[in-house]
């Protein structure tokens, strides 16, 4: 059986077809930002011991697939949480249809976000897309948080139950509470034993749920992308939501200045792009020195 929210069933069409034209004429509001993660199947393999195995291709048995994934679109509601998996499905290797109902969300997306998605979770599913005939879904830019904890701190760990343990309020990735512990979950899920894809669906959702609430403390202190060009209001718009800056002094470039701004709801820090020194200092600022008045 595959579960899904009604929200998912309505954009999964019966076949993967490239995004149409986007329409211009639609004045847009927001930027669609899906977050999301994913649960792959482990490869199975005969192997001959614990350490330092090379597994040849042929002693493969079985190869890895999607098992599942949970994905909500930003800022809403928790129960609004998309998730679909192979639960029941007669060949549990084919993972097509789940396949098209994450392929359809990242289709609609304009912005992603994960946790070590650029290395993993896209990357895995673009191996099944692939494999399983799917065209590219429309491009998208994509914010990994694990990028930016390794980009601006130095955490004891980047790893998800680490950083949403210290920094999350309200949704801490849940570690081993459940009835099937570590690898027993995905070996249950397998056997297509319905308690222990209860327990998938619920910890992914819920990693979805954290992942979002950690986007959210660590995107202040990240500003590679623009949210403002995403929307056609002329309004400056800090990539929380608000619209209350307070100047916050001046960054300098060694032929430059500019105002810097604070977002009075998040702390972020937003720059104008105008250069604010006059033509006449640009032009003193082309000479390398000054002669002394003697000369
Ligand atoms: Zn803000």
């Amino acid at each position: 059986m595959v579960t899904k929210t009604k929200t998912t069933k309505k954009k999964v069409a019966k076949k993967a077809t490239p995004k149409k034209a986007k329409v211009v004429a639609a004045p847009k509001a927001a930027p669609k930002v899906l977050v999301f993660d994913i649960e792959t199947a482990p490869i199975i393999a005969h192997v001959w011991g614990l350490w330092e195995n090379n597994v040849g291709l042929n002693q493969i048995q079985a190869d890895w697939h999607i098992l599942s994934w949970s994905a909500k679109w930003l800022h809403d509601g928790p129960e609004k949480v998309m998730y679909q998996d192979q639960r029941g499905v007669k060949n549990i290797a084919d993972d097509s249809k789940i396949l098209k109902g994450i392929w359809d969300l990242l289709d609609e997306a304009d912005i992603v976000i994960t946790q070590n998605g650029k290395r993993f979770d896209q990357k895995k599913l673009n191996a099944r897309f692939i494999l399983s005939g799917f065209p590219p879904p429309s491009s998208f830019r994509h914010i990994d948080t694990q990028e930016i904890a390794k980009r601006h701190f130095a955490f004891t760990s980047n790893k998800l139950a680490y950083m949403t343990d210290k920094l999350c309020v309200k949704y801490k990735k849940q570690v081993n509470h459940g009835k099937f512990a570590g690898h027993e979950l995905w070996t249950e899920c397998l056997k297509d034993n319905m308690e222990a894809w209860k327990e998938m669906e619920h910890y992914n959702k819920y990693d979805v749920l954290s992942l979002e609430e950690l986007y959210h403390k660590l995107i202040v202190w990240d500003s590679r992308i623009n949210f403002n060009v995403y929307t056609d209001s002329l309004d400056v718009v800090c990539k929380c939501g608000s619209k209350d800056f307070m100047k916050n002094g001046f960054y300098y470039t060694n032929t430059s200045k500019f105002q810097k701004y604070r977002c009075k709801t998040c702390g972020s820090e937003h720059r104008d792009k105008n250069n604010l020194l006059s033509a006449e200092k640009k032009e003193s600022l082309k000479r390398h020195a000054h002669p002394s008045k003697s000369e």
